[in-house]
């Protein structure tokens, strides 16, 4: 039994302020700590982190840091990674994991819940914003199952930075304060192939303003207990959509539909984001869906280098392809006509069910004629736009060509004169290329032909397109790269890495290398081309 510091004894961090309203204002499970069961009429358990012999911290985002309030010299304590390894306490904290169900590959589950996630506390900053503070790894929950509440350094490498670049990109997303190893290590069978190996065990502690997903409320439906799904959904008006419980819509059913059209809005605008920048999430399950439409749960996810809308990185999704690139959309959408069979019985009739659902078409419609007039550089995106875009994917698919080299190259078409010069990057097969080169050249001249007719000038439509067509984004054979490293004590990668996705649309000298397409060793390898869900 490891030894837990005494809450008094950690100094720092003294002034955080904590106003922890998921824990006062909901029900919890009589019971505490992690022996493992089914939790009733119950929306959280309280449990404590398991501690580790030696915690580390390897990184953490300044920019997170400073949301918080936290200083450069707390974050340089010993302190710190004590707290952040789950093995200190900090005044104010009241750590718990949260209930929840989901549909997994399109199943119903059950109860699954945090199995290794450890929510410590809910900060109020400076600036009056709520931000809650998670620890992913920390140890045995209620809800761990068979699995050891653990998580291992690549998976938390991979999360840690693709939280924060994600957030640069500006997509929604959970975010990253830090990234701690343990010094203990954890058993994985990284390819489900019967040769379990022991890898080195981390933490990261994720920040977001809720943590509920959307699996949170199926549970409860799932069980026929409305009173305690009326009670979530209460909660989640009043804590996450402020200006929502604030507007003066009467209680009931014009807030509850409101709500749940927020919900839909902002899923949408979620996932045409991800569509624009090449992100694949690989696990949509329900419970790995934010209620906010934040980016959530980073495992086994993937940039889309050659353009495939057939892709998944996950291994597990590898016979179904549930998840593909091409397919988020249409998954959000179902998983959200999930949420709303489980909200039904707290609502009086379907129809706002059925008016927010829409309300996810309208948004999705809307925010990709938006990216496609930006990705393009148009002043608005017209019918014919949709179908430009449509034959340049289906050659990009054919002809194997890099999805966010071809898109920033774009803007450096010669609109007089269109050719393929700026696309020399672009293409991963010679032989493709060559094939594909006279239908390019079609492509690019009723493109220069479209720009001809459009109203930006040449340097708003530059602008406008080095705004939405990212020149960095964190490749997975990136992130392998780090974590190679990192597996040999240089976390020099992470940090180099977290730096470069700061400013993903940025032209930075001396780091061409990080927008280089994947090269051919990495299009086999595990954790470039595909992952498992072990971690
Ligand atoms: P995922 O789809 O990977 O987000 O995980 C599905 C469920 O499995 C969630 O309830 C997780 O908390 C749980 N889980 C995943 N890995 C572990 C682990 N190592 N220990 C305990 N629970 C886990
Ligand atoms: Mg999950």
């Amino acid at each position: 039994m490891l030894f837990r510091e005494p809450v008094a004894s950690i100094l720092m961090l003294q002034s955080l302020q904590f106003d922890n309203r998921f824990v006062r204002e909901l029900p919890a499970d009589p019971e505490s700590g992690p022996r493992v069961r089914q939790v009733h009429k119950a929306l959280y358990s309280r449990v404590e982190p398991t501690p580790v012999p030696q915690p580390r911290l390897i990184a953490h985002s300044a920019e997170v840091a400073a949301i918080l309030g936290i200083d450069e010299q707390d974050i340089a304590s010993p302190d710190f990674a004590k707290v952040f390894g789950g093995n200190a306490l900090v005044e104010g904290m009241e750590p718990y994991a949260a209930n929840y169900g989901g549909h997994q590959f399109g199943n119903w589950a059950g109860q699954l819940g945090d199995g290794r996630a450890i929510n410590l506390g809910e900060i109020i900053n400076a600036k009056g914003e709520r931000w809650e503070l998670q620890l992913k790894g920390a140890g045995p929950t209620p809800y761990s199952r068979s699995a050891d509440g653990r998580a291992v350094l690549r998976s938390s490498i991979r999360e840690f930075l693709c939280s924060e670049a994600m957030h640069h990109l500006g997509v929604p997303t959970t975010r990253a304060l830090s990234l701690v190893t343990t010094g203990a290590t954890v058993i994985r069978d990284m390819f489900y192939d019967g040769r379990p190996e022991a890898e080195q065990g981390a933490i990261v502690c994720r920040v977001a303003p809720s943590f509920i997903r959307l699996g949170n409320f199926e549970l409860p439906a799932s069980r026929g207990d409305v009173e305690l799904l009326k009670q979530l959904i209460d909660f989640t008006i009043r804590r996450d959509f402020p200006e929502l419980a604030e507007s003066g819509k009467a209680g009931g059913d014009q807030l509850y539909a409101e709500w749940f059209a927020q919900v839909c809005e902002r899923t949408a605008r979620t996932i045409a984001h991800w569509m624009r920048v090449g992100f694949v999430h690989g696990v949509m399950n329900t419970d790995n869906l934010s209620i906010l439409g934040l980016t959530i749960d980073y495992g086994p996810y993937g940039w889309i280098d050659n353009f495939d809308p057939d892709w998944t990185p996950n291994t597990t999704d590898a016979g179904g392809r549930r998840y593909r690139f091409g397919q988020q959309a249409e998954i959000a959408y179902w998983n959200l006509g999930q949420l709303a069979n489980a909200l039904a019985p707290a609502f009086a009739s379907v129809e706002p069910l059925k008016d927010g659902l829409q309300r996810y078409v309208d948004t999705y419609n809307e925010a990709t004629r938006n990216d496609v007039a930006a990705k393009l550089g148009l002043d608005e995106c017209r019918e014919k736009d949709l179908l430009l875009l449509q034959a340049l994917h289906g050659l990009m698919h054919t002809a194997e060509v890099d999805m966010t080299i071809f898109f920033r190259a774009l803007a450096d078409v010669d609109v007089e004169m269109p050719n393929l010069a700026p696309f020399e990057d672009a293409f991963y097969d010679e032989a493709k290329r060559k094939q594909a080169e006279p239908e390019f050249n079609d492509w690019l001249g009723s493109y220069a032909a479209r720009l001809r007719e459009d109203t930006l000038s040449a340097e708003q439509r530059r602008e406008k397109m080095r705004k939405a067509n990212p020149r960095y984004v964190l490749r997975n054979y990136l992130a392998q790269q780090a974590i190679d490293r990192a597996g040999q004590g240089d976390y020099s990668g992470i940090h180099e890495l977290l730096d470069v996705m700061r400013r993903p649309y940025d032209d930075q000298p001396g780091r061409e290398a990080f927008a280089a397409r994947r090269p051919d060793w990495a299009r086999t390898r595990a954790g470039c081309s595909m992952l498992s869900c072990s971690s």
